[in-house]
């Protein structure tokens, strides 16, 4: 039982290491979501471009209570 449940603990951990919204790449801790801070930056100059659009946000598949707006 512990041990299932260190497994799933784990797998849960992993699962939060989202691929950068840019390029893919794994989102690095420091510049999460991003992999890097010139991924975080293509990001902002989106919006502050104002075309900015969340591809497909809408489509994703619901993750229950994650909603990455914890960042920053
Ligand atoms: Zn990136």
């Amino acid at each position: 039982m512990r041990m299932a449940d260190d497994i799933a603990r784990i797998a849960d951990r992993r699962k939060k290491v989202k691929a950068c919204p840019i390029c893919g790449k794994p989102s690095a801790e420091r510049y999460r979501p991003f992999c890097s801070a010139r991924c975080a930056d293509v990001d902002l100059n989106r919006w502050l471009g104002g075309v900015y659009a969340i591809p497909g946000r809408e489509d994703e598949e619901p993750s229950a209570g994650e909603d990455g707006e914890d960042g920053a």
